[in-house]
């Protein structure tokens, strides 16, 4: 399938794998907003969060438990960190294969449309 995460699964393009088991991989995001950023993908191609059904919940809820675990071995769990998925045009996701943003080590403002609000 010609899908970018999907060729980091098949080891079609390098990335810098930080976690993997039998049903997620976790890797560092090449343009890293954050100290640490690492995105958490299912090794099932699913295009969007839009498309998830109840057959996906285990590997949905794995994902989120993997970035937990991620945060906590990192070091920044208590201090806090984010955790987003974004979904199709106005959730700015440009890759069409569901990933959990991982980011952490600075603190970060909220809400993310701020930023644009002020340039205005
Ligand atoms: P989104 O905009 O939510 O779809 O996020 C896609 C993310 O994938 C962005 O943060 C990109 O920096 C990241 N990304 C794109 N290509 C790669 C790659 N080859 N390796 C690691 N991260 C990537
Ligand atoms: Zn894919």
């Amino acid at each position: 399938m010609d899908c970018l995460f999907c060729k980091i699964i098949r080891e079609e393009i390098p990335a810098k794998t930080i976690y993997e088991d039998e049903k997620v991989i976790a890797f560092n995001d090449i343009n890293p907003q954050a100290p640490f950023h690492a995105l958490v993908i299912p090794r099932q191609h699913i295009s969007t969060l839009n498309d998830i059904s109840e057959q996906d919940r285990e590997v949905v809820g794995h994902m989120v438990m993997v970035a937990a675990r991620l945060a906590e071995e990192q070091g920044f769990a208590s201090d806090g960190y984010r955790a987003v998925f974004n979904c199709n045009n106005h959730g700015g996701q440009t890759v069409f294969h569901i990933h959990l943003h991982v980011l952490g080590g600075k603190a970060m403002g909220w809400p993310p449309y701020q930023a644009k609000l002020k340039s205005l």
